[in-house]
């Protein structure tokens, strides 16, 4: 083959992988949002079905001779081709260091444990996930010893979520973040409290549904490639630039979480919705990595929708669709959105606690990959985690280690990239503000300003370039975490006047 036959066919062997990619995530939506119960056994076997052909097609006989030419190649193809061969030959030494019947089985483990999980997490009963939690553990144990027997195994975790990402580096960042975080969170802890209780005003799920349509308008997400759907757990799926599906979960006693929700997934939706064009149906489409994904989300979320400005654009909408909120200025609204109070749950988490509950779960999944702690143990020790790093009780599983979906799912690994994230989005901030004026575009509703240097810095990449580079690319320098932790010392003295 030369060149231009194998750029053809990668072309169309991608677009398959797309194909089968785009039908088991369309499925697995369907799961979370409008499937009936009994759906779980027949999507178990489709899943099987489909898992079995996308493996053999990218680890097949027409694979392997795709990657063999690529690399004989290597040094006549674009730097956008390179990528897409070292993505491969990456993907290639996982799926074939798996067996075919592991991989197959592994599907369908967490399918089975997802439901799973449900259940226990309504019952809020371990018991009932830990056979569950413990063979994925044992699952991604084994893979990481068959893929990478070089790696630390939970290397090998942290790298499936962010490329390149070591619990070296964790570690590292981990200490910087406690050093400043944790005697800023006792300071807040001393400070007068912040009235919130008028955020709990009942505000009808259905005029809540037209609050998540004027936010969408706001960022700027187009509706013909982006809907919203309704889930317990929040999440985005990005399956192309051309369909991207977000998520939220309705209070009808806390409007702040469903329109908190709503802001990150569209910043994920962003992100995805604004590849290159000519990286469509290839491996280049989409984000490169979870910590830039949530890098994205976690700045819409916090540091743009949580922001004195965005509040102060979002008010008058509010106000009319919850005349109640009429008696609360904006500034009391403001500071009621930035509460920062140890609590229970991390997607209700505030900013400035948000981190650590991500240690929390670190500890956990280095214990639990490493086999320092039983399944049994694991409850307790979430629950010590939880009073040594947040200083609270955990009344029960469904709000101690049960309410994650994560886990069931296999994201074992995952969990870090959320903090790492923060702190690149407030690195992004930093450089933003370099350009232009920031809060002035915010307050004019022109996030169009902010959209746009994202897409050009950011997400028009997709996954071409690796995460770390990619962001080194955006800061003009090396990434730094002390621009989230001033960022943080910044809005949190000023909040509470500390
Ligand atoms: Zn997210």
């Amino acid at each position: 083959m030369n060149v231009k036959e194998t750029i053809e066919k990668l072309n169309e062997l991608e677009l398959q992988e797309f194909a089968y990619g785009h039908a088991m995530g369309i499925l697995s939506y369907d799961d979370e949002t409008v499937a009936p119960k009994g759906s779980v056994i027949p999507r178990g076997k489709t899943m099987g079905v489909l898992s079995e052909l996308s493996y053999k097609l990218s680890t097949g006989d027409g694979a392997r001779e795709i990657l063999d030419a690529l690399k004989e190649h290597y040094d006549e193809l674009s730097p956008e081709d390179k990528r897409r061969a070292d993505l491969r030959e990456k993907r290639m030494r996982e799926l074939r260091a798996i067996p075919v019947e592991e991989y197959v089985a592994y599907s369908q483990l967490v399918n089975d444990a997802a439901n799973v999980w449900r259940e226990a997490k309504n019952k809020s009963d371990y018991k009932l996930f830990e056979p569950y939690l413990g063979r994925i553990v044992e699952a991604q144990k084994r893979f990481a010893g068959l893929v990478r027997p070089d790696m630390d195994p939970y290397d090998y975790c942290l790298d499936q979520y962010e490329e390149g990402l070591t619990r070296e580096k964790c570690e590292a960042f981990f200490k910087t973040l406690r050093e400043r975080i944790v005697p800023l969170i006792d300071k807040v802890k001393a400070a007068r409290p912040i009235d919130d209780a008028f955020v709990h005003v009942r505000f009808p799920i259905a005029d809540q549904r037209e609050l998540s349509q004027r936010l969408m308008d706001i960022m700027g997400l187009p509706r013909d490639n982006c809907i919203l759907g309704e889930v317990e757990h929040p999440f985005t799926n990005g399956f192309s630039k051309h369909d991207v599906r977000i998520t939220t979960h309705y209070y009808e006693d806390n409007f702040l979480s469903s329109m908190y929700s709503v802001i990150h997934e569209g910043g994920h939706a962003l992100y995805d919705l604004h590849s290159d064009d000519r990286f469509c149906f290839t491996s280049l489409e989409g984000g490169v990595s979870m910590g830039v994904h949530e890098s994205q989300s976690r700045f819409y979320e916090n540091i743009i929708g949580r922001s004195r400005e965005f509040v102060g654009l979002i008010y008058p909408e509010l106000l009319r669709l919850c005349p109640r909120l009429a008696a609360h200025s904006v500034e009391e609204l403001y500071r009621a959105a930035n509460v920062a109070l140890p609590s229970l749950i991390r997607t209700e988490a505030d900013e400035l606690t948000y981190p650590l509950h991500i240690m929390v779960r670190y500890e956990m999944e280095k214990a639990m990959i490493g086999g320092d702690v039983k399944t049994s143990e694991l409850p307790e020790m979430w629950n010590a985690l939880y009073k040594e790093y947040l200083g609270i009780d955990v009344p029960d599983d469904r709000s101690g280690i049960l309410q994650d979906s994560h886990w069931s799912g296999g994201g074992i690994g995952y969990f870090p990239s959320y903090a790492l994230g923060s702190a690149y989005g407030a690195q992004l901030l930093h450089k933003m503000r370099e350009d232009f004026d920031v809060s002035g575009a915010i307050r004019q509703n022109e996030l169009v300003k902010i959209n746009n240097w994202l897409e050009d810095r950011i997400w028009k990449y997709g996954s071409l370039y690796k995460p770390a580079e990619l962001m080194e690319r955006a800061f003009g320098g090396p990434f730094d975490p002390k621009y989230y932790t001033d960022y943080l010392e910044r809005k949190f003295t000023e909040v509470y006047g500390l």
